[in-house]
């Protein structure tokens, strides 16, 4: 999963990009719901959220929630099935 830091300026430009609903304003700035980021696998060959973020470096590779390619596809597959 990914994870936004607190650089996060709140410009609400990634939110509605993510096809799996997994950003929401948090606290004091966006969040990312690792259990629904699949950084995009499933979807897009980059993670969309880091594509459309103005500022970089904002979203970085969560340490706490390293997945294998393996991992996320079944995190997408199981997604989906919700849907
Ligand atoms: Fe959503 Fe993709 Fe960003 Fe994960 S990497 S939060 S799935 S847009
Ligand atoms: Fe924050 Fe970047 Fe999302 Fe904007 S696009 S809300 S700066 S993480």
């Amino acid at each position: 999963a990914l994870l936004i830091t607190t650089k996060c300026i709140n410009c609400d430009m990634c939110e509605p990009e993510c096809p799996n609903d997994a950003i929401s304003m948090g606290f004091e700035t966006y969040q990312i719901d690792p259990a629904r980021c699949t950084e995009c696998v499933g979807y897009y060959d980059h993670s969309t959220c880091q594509s459309v973020c103005p500022i970089s470096g904002v979203i970085i590779l969560d340490p706490d929630h390293i997945e294998t390619p393996e991992q996320l596809q079944e995190k997408a597959e199981k997604l989906k099935a919700e849907k």
